[in-house]
């Protein structure tokens, strides 16, 4: 392959790269994967993100929606909660749910202040399963995009176990490391350091 050739791949890939990881994340609303919302009722400051999994190994081919729509119930049948615990959730392709009302605070079993934390919550069961590369676009989007919006500095942005190690594995060791390594921050401060692309 000739030289100019070459150059150009790279340049072309990296263009891509940056775009991709630099794109707002389209969300599907509560109402259209068949949700209901709670009325808000108190309205939350936002100054933290904190990043969880459901515990719960996902299996291919399960479908999402009726997940959703099974969590809602149950949160408010089983648990008394107002909505489902998380404010946006992440499933096995990468596509992102809204959940509870970012206006409200979350809900946990922990006990951890869940006050002022915007939720994320990925599918499945992350010390049995891999986050894959459309999980992991979609997160760090989603949490650069949530972090801009609310002014949440890189270091309000941790794990669930990061929070109460004693209780806890969740989000599961293969998001833990992540956030153990440093990486998942940085490549979320890098995308807020970039120019807005809208
Ligand atoms: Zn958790």
């Amino acid at each position: 392959m000739n030289r100019f050739v070459l150059i150009l791949i790279l340049t072309l890939s990296i263009l891509l790269a940056a775009c991709m990881h630099s794109s707002q994340p389209s969300i599907i609303h509560q109402t259209d994967w068949g949700g209901t919302p709670a009325a808000v009722d108190s309205v939350q400051s936002i100054e933290y993100i904190t990043i969880h999994h459901s515990g719960v190994v996902f299996e291919s081919g399960k479908d999402p929606l009726t997940y959703l729509q099974n969590l809602q119930n149950w949160s408010r049948a089983e648990k008394q909660w107002v909505d489902i615990p998380y404010h946006y959730l992440i499933d096995r392709d990468g596509k992102v749910y809204e959940g509870r009302d970012a206006r409200l605070s979350g809900d946990t079993n922990t006990s951890y202040d869940v006050q002022g934390h915007l939720i994320i919550c990925v599918l499945g069961n992350y010390e049995e399963q891999t986050l894959n590369e459309n999980q992991f676009n979609a997160l760090i989007q989603l949490t650069a995009a949530i972090a801009k919006q609310y002014g949440v500095a890189p270091d309000r942005i941790r794990s669930h176990h990061d929070w109460v190690p004693e209780e806890t594995v969740c989000p599961g060791r293969d998001i833990q490391r992540i956030f153990e390594d440093g990486s998942f921050v940085r490549v979320v401060s890098a995308l807020l350091d970039q120019p807005s692309a809208n």
